[in-house]
């Protein structure tokens, strides 16, 4: 599935998909499951204890570019711009119904 359009909207990252279907997935929610390894070894380091604990600029996006024809980059507002987060993963976020 390819993205066709995305928005942010009510603190949630809004995708329209290639395939007509469209669907969201929480700011909360993306940022937690950031693919970036320094978030991935802070996960793995705390394990159980893990809390996640946001500020406002952590859940809010400042910058979002399309990488190559796979991937979304987001640059968070507190500066943390290294999550690559590709289409099949967005696509997973967004059909897990966490949302
Ligand atoms: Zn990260």
């Amino acid at each position: 599935m390819i993205p066709k359009k995305i928005k942010v909207e009510s603190g949630a990252l809004v995708i329209l998909w290639s395939g007509g279907m469209e669907n969201s997935i929480k700011l909360t929610n993306l940022r937690y499951n950031c693919p970036c390894a320094l978030c991935a070894e802070q996960k793995e380091k705390e394990g159980n204890s893990y809390i996640p604990i946001y500020n406002e600029k952590e859940i809010s996006i400042a910058d979002m570019k399309t990488i190559g024809s796979y991937a979304l980059g987001i640059t968070w507002r507190d500066g943390h711009n290294t999550g690559i987060y590709n289409y099949e993963l967005l696509y997973t976020l967004a059909s897990d119904g966490k949302n």
